[in-house]
């Protein structure tokens, strides 16, 4: 902690229109060319199936954000939400909040409805276009059963075995299957048996007829449905065979006339296939043109943290942490209770930006979004965090006085709040020191500091216990230099300290958290378990000024000197408030600042 006050905000640059991209050149040069415009809806020939609503759609870009309902979303997919639904409102078009939900047995409600939760908490709005890829299953089979007809998928038998050695590999070619070339209504024949549930778990697939041959496996007769018997969470029991995620998603796009689909970089090499499916439906007249395209962009890798769902589940599983929801975990409904805000995450997400090679942002861009975005927005108040009591001997027992405090330095009209004044305080433990190194400014024996929004008080000398241990600290206040007051000025002093008196505060939990993990980079070098932070929550009873008995769950402040803290949205009680610390004043992880 320094001993002067924090320095003043830095002027925020003004808002500048989003940074251009390659993503919004496509859109840019898509809209240009007027090519989705007067495009019917329903993504589909005929009277229009419009589950969607509107005949015509005018030139709108139309974009998707998709989880898997499969685990709690984080920071990385709010980088994805940003971008999908960021680029829908920049350009006047709709982003559909999808959830694809092919595989029967992974979907959970309790996923569903956190992740609907998460999307609305960053501020972002799907309207009436809430989809599901389930809703789509009778399409899916309708065009699975006609690329079986035109001779572009089969029924395959082979064992799972003998399907991964006769794909081949990167540098050899595939085999061809012995049931590729067999009649069309031989396969037809199958896969309606298999819908029907007269064949077993694993003993058939249906493979999309490409290229054994294809330089991209991706190519190589692909699986694109397979037998599971399993109850659905949407569609119960209806089906019991079910599409693939690759074959799946090129077609929820298509029917839900997505005219961008954004994805990471991993599904560069699965494009070919999206193409190509989207081609040998619009051929065969089930889609219609112009067909969604695929754009790839890198994935947020983010320093310090795990964002691979599986190592989210294991540190919940295992007790790592207190459930999806600990403020340390960097899940959103974490980073929200942490006390992160949405307008944090935007501006992160315009800061990085969007681009085709990998990288690895530093977690401090992140906290330092949170901190711009919350020292604009929290009101100050006073917490004493370490507490150690200060003696104003001079001052009487029975008195008291209310000090005004502003509650934003910048914003005078947010106005200012009464902090009251006794003879006995609480001030930060490191805020005294005996034998002080040279360069100390704050309370030793001797020296005057400001008690901030009070008076300058002198150190007169401290109290220990039989231990020898530090119970008090002496000092004695003059009266002439009441803050606000004409004379206050006339004692100039080096040091400013906060504090509460002990008679009004309030004492409260104040977890202080920390990173997660002590490596950039966890798992990279030992199992990542071993990378964990042990110190990244430390409970303190703090000492508060009064009026934070009032704060209700979620109300965000900077403590002055300390950092930004929310009260906690799931612990807190009426007039029992306790606060967790989003974010420190500074970063103290960098090079320059070494761990305390
Ligand atoms: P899994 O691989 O376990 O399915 P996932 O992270 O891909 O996990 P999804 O629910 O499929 O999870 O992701 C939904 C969307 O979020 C996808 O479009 C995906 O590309 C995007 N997304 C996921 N992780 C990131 C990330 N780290 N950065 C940017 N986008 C991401
Ligand atoms: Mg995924």
């Amino acid at each position: 902690m320094s001993d002067s006050p924090p320095a003043p905000a830095k002027k925020r640059a003004p808002q500048l229109p989003s940074a251009s991209n390659f993503i919004r050149t496509a859109i840019e040069a898509d809209l240009a060319s007027g090519k989705y415009a007067g495009r019917t809806w329903g993504g589909r020939p005929g009277p229009a199936k419009t589950h969607l609503g509107a005949p015509q759609d005018p030139a709108r870009i139309r974009t998707r954000f998709p989880p898997e309902p499969n685990g709690y979303l984080h920071i990385g997919h709010a980088k994805s939400i940003c971008l999908n639904f960021g680029l829908a409102q920049d350009y006047g078009g709709v982003c559909h909040m999808r959830f694809d939900d092919t595989n029967p047995e992974k979907e959970e409600q309790e996923y569903v409805n956190s992740i609907l939760e998460a999307v609305k908490w960053l501020g972002f709005d799907w309207g009436e276009h809430l989809c599901h890829a389930s809703d789509y299953f009778d399409f899916m089979y309708e065009a699975a059963e006609h690329l079986i007809h035109s001779g572009h998928a089969y029924v395959d038998q082979q064992t799972a075995e003998e399907m991964r050695v006769n794909r081949g590999t990167l540098a050899e070619p595939g085999r061809d299957s012995p049931w590729r070339n067999r009649p069309p209504e031989e396969s037809l024949r199958l896969m309606r048996e298999m819908r029907d549930g007269e064949h077993a778990e694993g003993s058939m697939v249906l493979r999309a007829r490409i290229d054994m041959a294809s330089p991209n496996i991706n190519l190589r007769d692909p699986v694109i449905y397979r037998i599971r018997k399993a109850t659905h969470h949407r569609t119960g029991d209806k089906w019991c065979i079910y599409p693939m995620y690759t074959y799946a998603h090129p077609i929820e796009d298509a029917l839900e006339n997505i005219t961008h689909s954004l994805c990471t970089l991993e599904f560069e090499d699965q494009r070919p296939f999206y193409d190509w499916l989207l081609e040998r439906l619009a051929e065969g007249g089930l889609l219609l043109r112009p067909l969604p395209q695929q754009i790839e962009f890198a994935r947020l890798n983010l320093t310090y943290v795990v964002l691979s769902k599986r190592r989210l589940i294991q540190l919940v599983e295992e007790g790592h942490v207190e459930g999806w929801d600990d403020p340390r975990m960097p899940t959103l409904v974490g980073a929200r209770r942490r006390g992160y805000t949405p307008e944090g995450f935007r501006l992160f997400a315009e800061r990085i930006g969007v681009s085709k090679a990998d990288s690895w942002i530093e977690y401090s861009v992140l906290e330092d979004c949170m901190r711009e975005h919350l020292n604009e927005t929290a009101q100050r108040r006073i917490a004493v965090l370490d507490p150690i009591r200060l003696v104003i001997d001079n001052y009487p027992a029975d008195k008291e006085e209310e000090c005004l405090a502003p509650n934003h330095p910048q914003k005078p009209e947010l106005g200012r709040r009464v902090v009251p004044l006794s003879r006995e305080l609480w001030i930060e433990r490191d805020d005294f020191m005996e034998n002080p190194p040279k360069g100390y400014f704050r309370l030793f024996p001797g020296n005057s500091v400001r008690l901030r929004y009070g008076y300058v008080v002198k150190c007169t000398g401290c109290e220990k216990d039989a231990q020898g241990n530090l119970v008090a600290v002496h000092c004695e206040y003059d009266p002439q230099t009441r803050s606000g007051t004409p004379g206050a000025e006339k004692v100039k002093v080096k040091g400013n300290i906060h504090w509460v008196s002990a008679k009004h505060a309030y004492a409260a939990e104040v977890r202080l958290y920390d990173r997660l993990f002590k490596v950039a980079n966890p798992g990279n070098e030992r199992y990542f378990l071993e990378d964990l932070n042990r110190e990244s929550k430390k409970i303190v009873t703090a000492q508060l000024e009064p009026v934070l008995k009032e704060a209700r769950p979620e109300e965000r402040f900077q403590f002055e000197r300390h950092g930004y803290f929310v009260a906690d949205l799931r612990d807190s009680k009426p007039q029992r408030p306790v606060f967790n610390r989003a974010v420190s004043l500074r970063d103290s992880w960098s090079a320059t600042a070494p761990r305390k």
